[in-house]
């Protein structure tokens, strides 16, 4: 393969290239000579021979330095023509995959799991929300394809742009508000297996749901019965399904915003015979803790923290966090109750968290079984050689 003339040629360690023969596509500012390249700029990779390994999107902030994007050669002005076509591979594998029931929300573009690294976009119905996450993306030319591929293929009534101020920052990429990018409409409402849910794409805090849990809901929803506990609850996802099968329903929260938008969700999805949720905002730590002791019960208890372990080094803490949760939660179920347990932390593996399992039941002297071991919904999908793709533990077990 022959670089392109114009863009710059980075060579990288034999660690980063044996890295992405093994099917990777980032490598570390570590493993970088030194390189001369706009922020967000195409440059060619080669490793220490001089032999050409493909083209990459070079960051000058990130600690990701290179993400890949082709084996082969890509010219400057080609990427935004590139951009276009693997949104329109994206769209159509969310077309195949996305089961109709869930077709008005879900993840169309999953950044490196849809090789648009840094690019992250959602459809909540006829809002669609986009994510830029890195210098290349952020790129004028880039945002003017997605927009107008989005309208073209999807006719939104309004695309939003969801803004994290920190990667922001870390990218070095001037501030920017959330706000609408096209169109008129920033609020719907939207529906995940039949449950209605309200978006606002303008609201300050995170917005959106948990897409990545649509499965899981419904996974939850088949085996929830009788008293149900949804452990850090959100807006609602779980709670609202579990509504639909248990004869009571508590809902925890440490965020006030949170639980208005839930009890707004709950009205939208009102129905006779349906237990009213008690929503409570409380630290979830605490509140187990307190019920645990005050010996309550339930049949189903559903645990669905934040990343406890944002980097490797956060593991420890972050699995006595898991284990601490997840025994108060085995303690609390009766005979036949079904425990639905999550964990968003990729550097927490399944191996791990089964491990947690483990030790949480030896020490409340129980064995439950596990009915199911699940991940992200498959508008998230795992590309099999990027395992940081893979972030959702989902277990269900049952005691
Ligand atoms: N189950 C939800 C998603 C949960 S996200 C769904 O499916 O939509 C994690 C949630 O944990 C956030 O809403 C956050 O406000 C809440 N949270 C974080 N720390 C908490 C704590 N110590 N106690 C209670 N809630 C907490």
């Amino acid at each position: 393969m022959k670089a392109p003339a114009t863009s710059a040629v980075v060579t990288i360690s034999r660690r980063a290239a044996a890295r992405l023969r093994q099917g990777h596509v980032w490598v570390y500012r570590s493993d970088i000579s030194e390189v001369r390249a706009e922020p967000g700029e195409l440059v060619s990779v080669a490793d220490e021979h001089g032999n050409l390994i493909g083209t990459a999107l070079y960051s000058s902030s990130s600690q990701i330095a290179l993400r890949m994007i082709s084996a082969g050669p890509v010219r400057p002005g080609a990427f935004p023509a590139l951009v276009r076509d693997r949104l329109l591979a994206a769209l159509d594998y969310r077309r195949r995959l996305v089961p109709a029931a869930g077709r008005d929300s879900y993840r169309i573009v999953f950044s490196e799991a849809d090789f648009l690294p840094g690019l992250v976009v959602d459809r909540y119905n006829d809002v669609v929300s986009i994510q830029v996450l890195t210098q290349a993306m952020d790129r004028d030319e880039v945002r003017d394809v997605v927009i107008t591929t989005l309208r073209e293929q999807l006719q939104p009534a309004g695309i939003v742009e969801r803004v994290d101020a920190r990667i922001r920052e870390l990218e070095q990429l001037p501030p920017r508000e959330p706000g609408l990018l096209w169109g008129e409409k920033a609020q719907t409402i939207f529906t995940l297996n039949g449950v209605r849910f309200h978006y606002d794409g303008l609201s300050g805090q995170k917005t959106g749901a948990f897409l990545d849990q649509r499965e899981n809901y419904a996974a939850a929803e088949c085996y929830a019965q009788g008293d149900a506990l949804d452990v850090f609850c959100y807006q609602g996802g779980f709670a609202l399904h579990l509504a639909r099968r248990c004869s009571s329903v508590t809902a925890v929260d440490s965020s006030r915003p949170a639980l208005e938008v839930a009890e707004q969700n709950e009205v939208l999805n009102q129905q006779p015979g349906r237990p009213a949720i008690e929503w409570i905002e409380a630290n979830a730590f605490d509140l187990l803790k307190h019920y645990a002791t005050a010996g309550r019960k339930y049949d189903t208890v559903v645990l669905d923290p934040p990343a406890f372990a944002k980097s490797r080094r956060e593991l420890g803490p972050a699995l006595r966090g898991y284990k601490e949760l997840n025994l108060r939660a085995l303690r609390m179920l009766r005979a036949g109750g079904v425990l639905v347990t999550c964990s968003c932390s990729f550097h927490v593996s399944e191996a791990d968290f089964l491990g947690v399992l483990r030790e949480a039941a030896a020490d409340v002297r129980r064995s439950p079984r596990v009915l199911e071991q699940r991940g992200q919904a498959q508008d998230h999908p795992m590309l099999l050689g990027v395992p940081e793709t893979a972030y959702l533990k989902c277990l269900i077990l049952r005691v």
